[in-house]
């Protein structure tokens, strides 16, 4: 399975995953243009994509899948509770198909699973997405770490989770204080610190590799996030180089991971 995160972070959110002749995006919250553009820049064609599947109707994850959908004509995958609050920025959308929690679904050859997750829209998840041999989890929005997702997200070889925030940065920052309340919120994001206590509650020896998303402009530092999480799973007992930990950028694509 190949991997590539589009871009991650309050203006934009998208993942591209491929399985031999299976393209699938999650999430599309960039235009139309930035996503052909990143598809194209991750090696892949826009084309090729056959279905897009939302975690939630924030505008960062659902901003271009109209477009997308529209274009590509591709089956959009979402909960009933994301449909519902983004109907209008989905706009006009054929193969629109209802996803629930802990139901999977079967595109092609990937198995994916959503999961529900704890967060400030209607209905939002998290997805493990399976090949027969490896395991992808993606979980970000979500405003702290549920028992659900620690089933969920056991065993991955691949992690993309969220580290949205400093705890100190994001009090001592210019937000008015209602937001910081909802970002800190059981129903806002994930620091740096939550982040990191679960991959080192999480960590097994067979995780390749670690994104950490959607980091906040305003409240984070790339090098914080990431020193955090090498801190957490060299204490889970990960010697040097056995998890590979990426922090996913908004105006970059990562790198293209295999698992
Ligand atoms: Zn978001
Ligand atoms: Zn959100």
């Amino acid at each position: 399975m190949k991997i590539a995160v589009l871009g991650s972070g309050s203006d934009g959110n998208a993942v591209l995953v491929n399985e031999g002749r299976t393209t699938i995006l999650v999430d599309a919250g960039f235009s139309g243009k930035t996503l052909q553009d990143r598809v194209n820049a991750a090696g892949f064609c826009i084309s090729e994509i056959q279905a897009l599947i939302l975690t939630h109707e924030h505008s960062d994850h659902i901003r271009g899948a109209g477009v997308l959908a529209r274009r590509c004509k591709i089956p959009v995958f979402g909960t009933e509770g994301t449909f519902r609050n983004g109907r209008r920025k989905l706009g006009d959308v054929n193969g629109l198909k209802c996803i629930q929690g802990g139901q999977s679904i079967e595109i092609n050859n990937l198995n994916i699973k959503p999961f529900d997750i704890s967060h400030d829209a209607e209905e939002p998840v998290g997805f493990i997405i399976e090949n027969g041999t490896s395991k992808l989890g993606i979980c970000t929005d979500s405003g702290c770490v549920t028992q659900l997702m620690r089933q969920r997200l056991k065993g991955c070889d691949a992690l993309i989770l969220e580290s949205n925030h400093d705890s100190t940065m994001l009090l001592a920052g210019s937000y008015p204080w209602i937001l910081k309340q909802r970002i800190r919120s059981r129903i806002g994001h994930l620091s740096n610190d939550d982040a990191g206590k679960f991959c080192e509650e999480m960590w097994h020896s067979g995780l390749q590799h670690l994104f950490l998303a959607h980091l906040s402009k305003e409240n984070n530092m790339p090098d914080m996030a990431r020193m955090t999480a090498e801190d957490a799973v060299r204490r889970a007992g990960c010697k040097n180089g056995e998890t590979r930990i990426h922090v996913a950028m908004q105006t970059l694509i990562s790198e293209v991971i295999t698992i």
